[in-house]
């Protein structure tokens, strides 16, 4: 239990000021990016080394103490509100140490603690590329981004963050140290613990350290914008794109509400009027750059690009860019209460998958705005509402259900990167099957036998 004395054991070993017990300290991380209801942690710990980083986890387990980990808290399917009960936050923002950048073999060795964008602009300095790149990255840390696996706007030509985990680390719920894979480019020794601990949102174990393979940087890129008098339209080019072969490293989509809010906000000079916009960069080498860009002309105007609009510098592109990643956070300040969804289809489907969103919004008399990463079909409708109001949540929780059925019946899936936590968990077994939750139910008993990492999230134990 959370008493006295088994606290001060963990000041006297991190140090004080890294364990946190105050009713604000705790209330501070009782929360996270979901629209879900706050749980008080019963303290937090701060580990400053992987030693105690394992410690902490080994006497947790010994106790018997549900334990949640917690990187930036960004997630926004509720994987780091702590379970009821007398959950431990373990906070990993004091393990953010870069070991290493290997600039001829091409990876770099992380504590799980070190913030994306950092992380990113580091690679940057030694001339190579670490392309994941989430709409979060000055905040999520990198054992967050693997957790979720997560993508960013450069997902639909680099992949995402499991396409760059070579090896792994973590701490198993015993304490134990686990590894897999290597600093080489192949490694088959052993099981694929890391592709087991990729996307299992703090479940199955507590990572302490990762190997991300790097890649040389584009030598040239083009953006452009392309401005569409209606959704259809703009959901039809991006659908064209991919039919014309040609591989965009970034193809997102803002509609007319996400434009007009973003641009009251960041005044980035966005057009308006429009219906929707796509905000496309094609990169490589400078001749399939030239190439690229022609093609990608040619289908936005046979699909009635009103105008397409290239930046006129580094500057100008920036602002569009920054435009987009400002997309949710200027939304979640217009109502109260912003429901951020993440459902994604085959890109085919995007159109389709735009009129459902937009029909169901009108059916249920909700403002919805949209935006995404078209080129891999994940779209993020945003309904703005207030959760106060029992009656207008209840709507969206109606055009919530309605949505996911239609994602399923174009052959999507619930979440393209935000992950299940508790706020999708019930839409789980629709999209997959029982013996998919049973499977899974096994795994982590057999894997966590206390049931005492992250208990209530994903298929539960
Ligand atoms: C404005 C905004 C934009 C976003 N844009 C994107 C986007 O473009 N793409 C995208 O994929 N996501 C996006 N997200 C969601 C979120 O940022 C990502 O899921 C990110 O990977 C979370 O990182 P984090 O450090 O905040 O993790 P947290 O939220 O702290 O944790 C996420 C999950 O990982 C687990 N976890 C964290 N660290 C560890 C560890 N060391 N070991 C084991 N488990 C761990 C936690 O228990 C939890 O289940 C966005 C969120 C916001 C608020």
């Amino acid at each position: 239990m959370a008493n006295q004395a088994f606290i001060n054991d963990f000041k006297a070993l991190l140090g004080a000021e890294n364990v946190f017990d105050s009713e604000a300290d705790r209330m501070s991380y009782s929360y996270d990016s979901a629209v879900l209801p706050a749980v008080m942690p019963a303290f937090v710990l701060r580990p400053t080394s992987t030693e105690h980083l394992g410690l902490c986890v080994k006497k947790l387990y010994d106790n018997g103490i549900p334990m949640t980990v917690r990187g930036a808290g960004s997630n926004l399917s509720g994987g780091t509100i702590p379970d009821v009960g007398d959950t431990v936050v373990i906070l990993t923002t004091g393990l953010n140490r870069i070991l290493e950048i290997n600039v001829n073999d091409l990876y770099a060795v992380v504590e799980p603690g070190v913030v994306t964008a950092d992380f990113a602009a580091a690679v940057s300095r030694k001339k190579l590329f670490y392309p994941p790149d989430p709409g979060s990255q000055a905040v999520s840390t990198l054992g967050g981004n693997i957790a979720e696996n997560a993508g960013g706007l450069r997902g639909l030509k680099y992949g995402v963050t499991k396409d760059y985990l070579m090896g792994i680390e973590f701490f198993d719920s015993t304490g134990e140290i686990v590894k897999s894979g290597s600093r080489t480019v192949k490694c088959v020794t052993g099981y694929n613990l890391a592709g087991l601990i990729t996307q299992s949102e703090g479940t199955l174990g507590v990572i302490s350290q990762a190997i991300f393979k790097l890649v040389p940087p584009p030598k040239a890129s083009k953006a452009l914008m392309a401005v569409f008098a209606n959704v259809q339209d703009a959901a039809e080019a991006v659908a064209g794109i991919i039919a014309a072969h040609v591989v965009p490293c970034t193809l997102e989509f803002l509609d007319n509400n996400t434009i007009v809010r973003v641009d009251d906000f960041t005044k980035a000079g966005l057009p308006r009027d429009a219906g929707a916009i796509l905000l496309i960069e094609v990169d490589g080498h400078p001749a399939q750059v030239a190439d690229d860009a022609l093609a990608v002309e040619k289908v936005l105007k046979e699909n009635r690009a009103t105008a397409v609009h290239v930046p006129k510098d580094a500057d100008e592109k920036f602002k569009l860019w920054e435009a987009r990643r400002m997309a949710l956070p200027v939304l979640a300040r217009c109502r109260p209460t912003t429901v951020l969804e993440d459902a994604t289809v085959p890109r085919s489907q995007i159109p389709a998958m735009m009129k459902a969103v937009n029909d169901i919004a009108a059916k249920y008399r909700l403002e919805v705005g949209t935006f995404g990463h078209a080129g891999d079909g994940n779209l993020h409708p945003t309904f703005l509402c207030d959760k106060r109001d029992a009656e207008e949540f209840a709507r969206v929780e109606e055009a919530i259900d309605e949505m996911f059925d239609v994602a399923i019946k174009l052959q999507g899936t619930l979440s393209g990167e935000h992950g299940i936590g508790t706020a999708k968990a019930k839409w789980m077994e629709k999209e997959t099957s029982r013996g998919t939750i049973l499977f899974s139910q096994r795994l982590r008993r057999a894997l966590d036998p206390k049931g005492l990492l992250n208990a209530s999230k994903l298929v539960g134990i």
